[in-house]
């Protein structure tokens, strides 16, 4: 008895599309179902390395029937087939997620071809199909199954005799429409689906055979013939490639929407011999950032699939391109254990980084604009590389960096800073903050402005936890701007300064005692101009720094030391001298209020808002009243 089950709503919404299908390309399914059959097969082909309970097959094989009597077209292969779970989960719940990515896309461009890439393409059958079968057998299940469906709400699936592993996608075509020029009975003719595997699925690595007939002397004979000359897109002279054809592999192969932004295709000959097919994509995938996101490359052995995503091909700082490698060197029969430790394997990885980095800097020199839209995408994993490991790899990366500066609106790596800086500037100078605007903004820029010294605009959080790795670029120090300034200052300033502090110890003292809740310490600043005060913090943990820590779990007690610098040549310094004179009780407020302006200016939350408003309030009465 056939069980008959619900599809999910977003599969249900997307059927009644395919159903009701509008599209041009509905050649397009015919691919998808042979792109599956082949999966299918690179998966039984793994499982036999690595399960017991899996055989290979002598040969796999795509094989197409057609029958014209029945108006069936039939696409069987001898992979791993389904399970009566995997049939429901896998194609009556198909990546919920996807079917709805993929009609928001529809609804935008209209464009059925992308389908694959969003994990969907079994469900463009509907497009050609009244009717779908699946038969099928799983080495993983005791029986065969029958899964049935009109693309309408339901499918039902029941036990059903096949001896051999693997699967027969049974289409029953549609009747032809001769009003709308819809001819499903052409998908039965031997010359359509020569032309659509040449067209869509000539690189496939296993034969897709179908029965032909040939004439000699009149006499008719039926033989199979395999369509497709099966050499993978890797494999093909690079003379041979069309630009296009490795961009709709990209999209096809790792289920992006866009062009890769730049492709890697590398034939290494010698004491170590691969052949590696990296992309690095336009955009990040939504997880990159998240501990979802799987790195890794494919990885073939004489064109034949071995693993989907092997993470030791690819260091975690490029952990955002896609691709393969296939290598002869390889043993076929390999467990995912062994590749951990294969020697083979390490030296392609080391191989490939190296040629990834230089393809980076390549794109770095020549064309700028585009470096910039990978930088865009990718630059804060670089960073993040460059941080790990206690800079294990800051040699390898510190090139690739690149910030937009107090001068500069573009970015410029640090090399070109270094070019440019003035003779008696000592260190590398940045400022960190929320954005290019909000730091220009910030007074401690005053002095170095003053001086011409380019700075660095810290606005990614990684930043600043990069240098205090990094310490220094070519022998020159990084300085944080909201730290010492006493570099900055010349004696004459310095020695100035000394004296005014003197002069107003007392006062120094009385802000210090108001404020000893809050900062480690108070001192006049020689690097003010407009400002009445600024925020800066002690040597090591910054401000920003500890904002970012606050967030991870068992970081949180940690603190920055702060300073308050008030600025000796602003009116209100001599203000708070004179208020100090006569009315010494008040510093306390003027204080209090003072810290809180240079938190404001600074772009942090003030940590009590009720109490400042509260001595605000206090001191407008007193102002009005006078
Ligand atoms: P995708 O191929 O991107 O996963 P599809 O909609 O094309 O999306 O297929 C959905 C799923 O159905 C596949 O992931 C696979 O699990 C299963 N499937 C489809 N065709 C076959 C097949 N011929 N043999 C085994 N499983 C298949
Ligand atoms: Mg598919």
């Amino acid at each position: 008895m056939a069980k008959r089950k619900y599809f999910k709503t977003e599969s249900k919404k997307l059927l009644d599309l395919m159903v009701n299908s509008i599209y041009t390309h509905k050649d397009i399914f015919l691919r998808e179902l042979i792109s599956n059959a082949s999966d299918a097969i690179d998966r039984r082909h793994y499982r036999s390395l690595t399960d017991d309970a899996v055989e290979a097959a002598d040969e796999y094989a795509i094989v197409i029937h057609r029958d014209e009597s029945a108006r069936t077209l039939e696409i069987a292969d001898n992979g791993i087939g389904l399970t009566e779970e995997e049939l429901i989960n896998n194609l009556g719940t198909i990546a919920e997620s996807g079917s709805k990515a993929f009609l928001e896309k529809l609804e935008k461009q209209q464009d059925v071809e992308l389908i694959g890439q969003f994990g969907v393409g079994f469900y463009s059958a509907f497009m050609v199909a009244q009717r779908v079968d699946i038969l099928t057998r799983s080495p993983y299940s005791e029986t065969g199954y029958r899964w049935t469906s009109t693309g309408e709400a339901t499918y039902t699936i029941e036990e059903a005799d096949k001896d051999d592993i693997g699967t027969r996608i049974i289409l029953h075509l549609r009747p032809d429409d001769q009003d709308n020029e819809e001819t499903y009975s052409d998908y039965l003719k031997e010359h359509t689906i020569r032309r659509l595997v040449k067209k869509y699925s000539d690189y496939v690595r296993y034969p897709i055979k179908t029965d032909v007939v040939k004439k000699e002397d009149d006499k008719e004979t039926t033989v199979t013939e395999t369509l497709n000359t099966m050499v993978p897109i890797w494999k093909k002279a690079k003379a041979d490639i069309k630009d296009d054809d490795l961009n709709d592999f990209y999209k096809r192969q790792y289920h992006d929407f866009e062009d890769p932004l730049h492709t890697i295709h590398t034939n290494v000959e010698g004491m170590l011999t691969y052949t590696a097919l990296v992309f690095i994509p336009k955009n990040p995938p939504q997880d990159f950032y998240t501990d979802q996101f799987e790195k890794g490359l494919q990885l073939y052995s004489k064109g034949v699939f071995i693993m989907d995503k092997n993470k030791d091909l690819i260091p975690d700082h490029f952990r955002f391109v896609k691709g393969l490698v296939d290598s002869a060197d390889l043993s076929l029969n390999i467990s995912r254990e062994m590749l951990q430790h294969d020697r083979q394997l390490k030296k392609i990885a080391a191989h490939l980084e190296k040629k990834i980095k230089s393809e980076l800097e390549k794109m770095l020199k020549r064309d700028r604009e585009k470096y910039i839209e990978f930088y865009n995408a990718f630059g804060k994993n670089i960073k993040y590389g460059i941080y790990d490991n206690f800079g294990a790899k800051k040699d390898l990366l510190q090139e690739l960096v690149m910030f937009k500066t107090d001068q500069s609106d573009t970015y410029i790596t640090l090399a070109e800073y270094l070019e440019r800086k003035k003779d008696d500037q000592k260190a590398i100078y940045y400022a960190t903050g929320s954005s290019r605007a909000q730091i220009l903004s910030q007074p401690q820029l005053d002095a170095v402005k003053e001086k011409g010294y380019e700075v660095l605009m810290f606005t990614d959080e990684i930043d600043e936890f990069m240098v205090q790795i990094m310490q220094s670029y070519q022998d020159t120090p990084f300085k944080s701007l909201k730290q010492s300034e006493s570099d900055l200052l010349d004696d004459e300033k310095k020695d100035a300064l000394k004296t005014k502090e003197k002069d107003h110890k007392k006062l120094l003292k009385a802000i210090k005692k108001a404020l000893k809740d809050h900062v480690k310490d108070v001192k006049l600043s020689g690097r003010l101009k407009d400002a009445p005060v600024c925020l800066v913090s002690g040597e090591g943990l910054s401000l920003e720094m500890e904002k970012v820590l606050k967030n991870l779990p068992n970081q949180a007690g940690i603190k920055a030391d702060r300073i308050l610098e008030i600025n000796p040549d602003h009116e209100l310094f001599t203000a708070l001298s004179r208020i100090h004179e006569t009315n010494p009780a008040k510093i306390d407020d003027y204080a209090n209020l003072l810290y809180r302006q240079a938190l404001l200016i600074e772009g942090y939350d003030i940590d009590d808002p009720v109490d400042f408003s509260n001595r605000m309030v206090k001191l407008m009465l007193e102002a009005s009243e006078k």
